[in-house]
């Protein structure tokens, strides 16, 4: 069965500028035309989508689903099966707020990402990182002062590791634990007790002992990065993507620019951290409010000289620092910093397609690809803010399923 969408105005995510009035077709889960003259072919389910933007299905690529603003003393009280049925629940509202696909960037066991493509949940298309390798005393390693860790024991193998043989030995298990692509931090942070965002984490010859194990089993790295130090080690070892990227210089954005390493800014999670203390002090350390503040100028100055400089960004939130379901604020501050609202929308499409790996499947609104929509009332590229009003995202279609479709004629929603 053929469904045509009539859509208003079509911004395909390629960055070519938008067309009106197009007809897109798909069939199953699989786009099969884009008419741009809006041609709809007789027997075809109509989606009416006149009134609204069409667009690619949003996707994020640094969400934890397993995480969320919850305090030290809220995370020690829950047992991990509760943590679960949060990230299905998280999987829910991130859907509902237009991202048809996430990378996870840790946290989140297989059977979270099982349970929805299985149809047991309604979620995005998930990539998931499963654990992350931290050094001991490293930005994952989450022993408190007095000697306990928040950490849960579950299916998520141990990842604090040491020397190349540990780091080998660590991301097998990740792999084997079913991860999409490995998560290292090779940098301090701001919510880790033990560690600054200045620190270096992991030498270059244990980094280079995961990424050849992630490249063995054909998958990327993904690097928690936040100094200068520890980028560079990162992106010199064949990182495949720079998370946070708080401290950037001319040097490490020209390699990257040569290697053609990605950038996930999360620009919206220091100030999570920031407005999470504001509201409830007991929801954040003491500690965490301290680096969030030091680091957000240089942040955003990084992230300026970047998008100066065309560094490959692809959008990132690092939501479950912040609430689930708010991850598209992220495009207003990358426009605040100096992008397009259409060079911010690419970056949450087609790049951040490409980042994830799933740039076959999804991010672009062309032929072949999954059928990930989403309409939104008004013009997304005169108001960016619009994405983030849950009211106004009338149409979610992954996959070729709809998801939510208000005003629009078609079937009313499933899952
Ligand atoms: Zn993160």
């Amino acid at each position: 069965m053929t469904t045509a969408v009539r859509c208003g105005v079509l911004i395909d995510g390629t960055g070519a500028e938008p067309t009106q009035g197009a007809t897109l077709l798909f069939d199953g889960d699989t786009i099969v035309g884009v008419d741009r003259g809006g041609e709809v072919p007789p027997g075809a389910d109509v989606i009416d989508a006149e009134h609204l933007t069409v667009m690619p299905g949003m996707i994020d690529c640094h969400v934890h689903l397993g995480s969320s603003t919850w305090g030290v003393q809220e995370r020690l009280l829950m047992p991990f099966s509760l943590i679960i049925a949060h990230a299905l629940n998280h999987a829910r509202i991130t859907l509902e707020a237009g991202f048809t696909t996430v990378r996870d960037a840790a946290g989140t066991p297989r059977g979270v990402k099982m349970a929805i493509e299985q149809g047991l949940f309604p979620g995005p298309r998930m990539r998931i990182a499963v654990s992350a390798l931290s050094q001991t005393g490293g930005h994952g390693d989450s022993v408190m002062p007095n000697g306990a860790s928040i950490r849960p024991v579950s299916e998520l193998p141990f990842t604090v590791v040491d020397g190349v043989e540990g780091v080998r030995r660590a991301t097998r298990e990740v792999l084997r634990a079913g991860a999409d692509q490995i998560k290292v931090h090779t940098s301090g942070g701001v919510m880790s007790p033990n560690d600054e965002p200045g620190a270096t984490g992991f030498s270059p010859d244990e980094i280079a002992a995961l990424v050849y194990e992630a490249r063995a089993a054909g998958k990327t790295v993904m690097a928690h990065a936040q100094a200068s130090q520890g980028i560079k080690n990162a992106v010199l070892g064949g990182i495949h993507s720079i998370e946070h990227g708080i401290f950037l210089d001319e040097e490490v954005i020209e390699e990257m620019k040569r290697r053609g390493t990605f950038l996930v800014p999360t620009l919206v999670a220091p100030l999570w951290v920031v407005r999470r203390a504001e509201k409830d002090p007991s929801s954040v350390p003491p500690y965490a409010l301290r680096k969030a503040r030091e680091v957000m100028a240089d942040h955003q100055a990084s992230f300026r000289l970047a998008v100066e400089r065309g560094v490959r960004i692809a959008m990132g939130t690092d939501t479950g620092v912040g609430p689930h379901g708010t991850n598209a604020e992220e495009l207003e501050r990358m426009v605040e910093g100096g992008m397009t609202p259409m060079q911010a929308i690419v970056a949450t499409t087609r790049t951040a397609a490409e980042c994830a790996r799933v740039a076959h499947l999804t991010g672009t609104l062309e032929l072949g690809k999954r059928a990930d929509l989403l309409g939104v009332e008004g013009d997304p590229l005169a108001d960016i803010r619009i994405l983030q009003n849950k009211d106004k995202l009338a149409l979610i279609v992954r996959d070729g399923r709809v998801f939510k479709s208000i005003g629009t004629r078609a079937p009313s929603a499933v899952s």
